[in-house]
């Protein structure tokens, strides 16, 4: 039996993990629960899974969530709380599943601790892809990917050298404006930009798929997830989201991993790692499926995947600062407050204008993260 720590089990990645874990109660078991603002839906989920330990936002919920009558149930709140919840409880897997750079914090403890992580959290390696894999391998840690993208790349690792490998191809839906020129970028509209044409999935990473930017951020993810240098990553747009990712080998052979498109099988891959276990979630009938097409992606529509291509390449705090910029931006634009092409405006101008740090080590990741919110904010 294995005990979970869900981080961020409200939203989309949560509600799928939740899944996985009532269709093996036998094989999994929920220690703690952490939500931002929804305290309703952790109340159901309480009395579900019983956990442990919970966690809110702040202390506020903490009391709203105290007063709906929870027993049993140890209640902590803000990042004090997170930080003591992953650093104190007794579980074998945290699953990162909150959204942005909040989830850096709680997963350095587990770290630390030497738990498995299963990380769909991309913001943490973005920020902090060195730091957190160097701690990893320090510290004996496991880290599992669960982005999709990630954990077929990983898949298709299993049993290879990685000096074998040619190549790392991330394959990329394309989002709602795959087919958009730049022109018609300028009028998209919120509800336009939320649409995904294949994943349902929280908010802020629907638009960073619109803009790309999630595709940018993967490439930064896969680079320090895999060790492999930036000229050996490649990006295809493939519109059906069925090919999740494919590796090259130094032979020409290439591995890909497939399925419709289902988050809960990279979730259960995480936990179960190195085995497999039964899954159904989806049936991929291949006469069903007419076409699959790949074409590469326009990167001068698309600002926000260069524009992360050129973070990584810049290395020390670039990342972190794009990865700060982008956040504020898109809550921007999910409050109305700018519209959509000033997303890639924003990151770009915090690139240029916040003066890189080479070498950071955590407490600078902290600081220039900070600094960049501030600057954005103060700004636009
Ligand atoms: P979501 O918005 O649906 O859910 C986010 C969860 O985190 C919620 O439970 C929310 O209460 C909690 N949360 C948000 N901000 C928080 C904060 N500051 N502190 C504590 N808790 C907070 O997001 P999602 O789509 O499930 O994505 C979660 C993460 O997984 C993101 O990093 C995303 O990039 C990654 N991811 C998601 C998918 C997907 O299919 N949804 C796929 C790959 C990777
Ligand atoms: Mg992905």
């Amino acid at each position: 039996m294995k005990k979970i720590c869900l981080l961020g089990a409200t939203g989309s990645i949560g509600e799928n993990a939740l899944d996985v874990i009532r269709k093996h109660p036998d094989k999994f078991k929920v220690a703690a629960l952490t939500v931002n603002t929804n305290i309703k839906r952790l109340k159901e989920l309480i009395a579900e899974f019983s956990p442990e330990v919970v966690a809110v936002k702040d202390e506020t919920a903490a009391i709203k969530l105290a007063s709906m009558g929870i027993k049993n149930t140890e209640i902590l709140s803000g990042a004090e709380g997170l930080k003591k919840l992953t650093a104190s409880l007794d579980y074998d897997i945290l699953l990162s599943a909150l959204v942005g750079f909040a989830g850096l914090a709680p997963t350095i403890e587990a770290v630390k601790r030497k738990k498995r992580i299963a990380l769909a959290n991309k913001e943490t390696l973005v920020a902090a892809g060195e730091l957190v894999m160097g701690m990893a391998l320090e510290y004996g840690a496991e880290v599992l990917p669960v982005d999709s993208e990630h954990s077929a790349i990983f898949q298709c690792l299993v049993g290879e050298e990685i000096n074998s490998v040619e190549k790392l191809i991330l394959t990329a839906s394309g989002g709602p404006f795959r087919d958009s020129s730049y022109a018609d970028l300028r009028n998209v509209t919120l509800a336009e930009a939320l649409d995904h044409p294949n994943w349902k999935m929280g908010s802020k990473i629907t638009i960073d798929s619109s803009t790309m930017m999630n595709k940018g951020l993967e490439v930064i993810e896969a680079f320090w997830l895999f060790g492999i240098p930036l000229s050996k990553i490649d990006v295809v747009i493939h519109p059906q989201s069925i090919i999740h990712s494919m590796v090259e080998f130094v032979d020409g052979s290439i591995k890909a991993q497939l399925s419709l498109p289902d988050m809960k099988i990279p979730i259960q891959y995480a936990f179960s790692y190195p085995g497999r276990i039964k899954g159904n979630y989806v049936d991929t009938k291949f006469p069903e499926l007419k076409e699959l097409t790949f074409f590469e992606p326009d990167r001068e529509k698309f600002r926000c995947l260069s524009l992360a291509f050129d973070a990584l390449e810049q290395g020390g705090c670039a990342p972190c600062i794009l990865n700060a910029a982008n956040e504020i931006a898109v809550e921007k634009f999910l409050s109305q407050k700018i519209n959509y092409l000033s997303i890639p405006d924003i990151v770009e101008d915090a690139l240029e204008k916040i003066d890189n740090h080479a070498k950071p080590d955590l407490e600078t990741i902290f600081e220039y993260d900070r600094l960049t919110r501030e600057y954005v904010e103060n700004k636009y």
